[in-house]
């Protein structure tokens, strides 16, 4: 073999390699159970408990329905706000706040956290909790970067403003179109996934959408109607209940 030959496979290796590390870097940012780039809160242990959780609200018609659907079934569940959209419907982070459910920062403007410097990172969460307390009048405990983008500073600067980091362990993909059917199924595939794994299910869904106030979300309410209605005896509960990483 040829002393090029054997340069350029070792450069190849390499390049793999490099290509290996930058992949597992990017899945460490964005994964949601990845503890890589430091403790996030999941779920909690007991296969039984369920959490709903609500990314990028308010929403003029789908949190509405969400929250009589809720009350018509006694659950609560975790709403993720967007601060810049609870400026524009406050009545409707009130009544959510009113009605028993948990309120979370999803920041203000919904960046990806970990391409943004730490300045902008702290602003964001800052201000997100100062237009949620304002509202609420209670504090925020806990918050969801947007794509579950993390670094550790993100979740350092978290936990200095003593916000817990929360990620999800059933992705549902209702951003896609997939019908309400698609999406009870992506849930209850998830939810059996982690009861094999003796694990509680924190269930990702959304009742905005960060790319406008008021998108279409009724596939998602009819989800979450159709699952309350099929399984009552369900322990639907808010992520309080498992308080911190484990
Ligand atoms: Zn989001």
């Amino acid at each position: 073999m040829s002393g090029i030959n054997v340069r350029s496979s070792v450069a190849a290796g390499a390049a793999a390699a490099l290509g290996l590390v930058a992949g597992g870097l990017a899945y460490a940012s964005m994964w949601p159970t990845s503890q890589f780039f430091g403790r996030t809160l999941v779920a909690g242990s007991d296969p039984d408990e369920l959490a709903l959780t609500f990314d990028d609200g308010p929403n003029d018609a789908a949190t509405p329905m969400l929250l009589e659907a809720l009350a018509r079934h006694q659950v609560r569940a975790t709403f993720f706000i967007i601060g810049s959209f609870a400026r524009q419907r406050p009545e409707i982070v009130r009544r959510v706040a009113a009605e028993g459910h948990l309120i979370g920062n999803h920041t203000m403007t919904h960046p990806r956290l970990a391409l943004e410097p730490a300045r902008k990172v702290r602003q964001e969460l800052v201000d997100c909790s100062a237009v949620l307390e304002d509202l609420n009048r209670a504090p925020v405990r806990y918050f969801r970067p947007p794509f579950g983008s993390r670094r550790p500073i993100v979740l350092q600067l978290a936990r200095e403003l003593s916000l817990i980091p929360v990620t999800w362990n059933v992705t549902c993909h209702d951003w896609k179109p997939i019908g309400s059917e698609g999406i009870l199924q992506r849930m209850s595939a998830g939810v059996e996934r982690n009861r094999a794994r003796g694990r509680g299910s924190s269930i990702l869904l959304h009742d905005g959408s960060h790319r406008a106030m008021g998108m279409y979300r009724m596939d998602t309410v009819h989800a979450v109607e159709q699952v309350l209605e099929a399984q009552p005896g369900r322990r639907w509960v808010t992520l309080d209940a498992w308080s911190e990483p484990r």
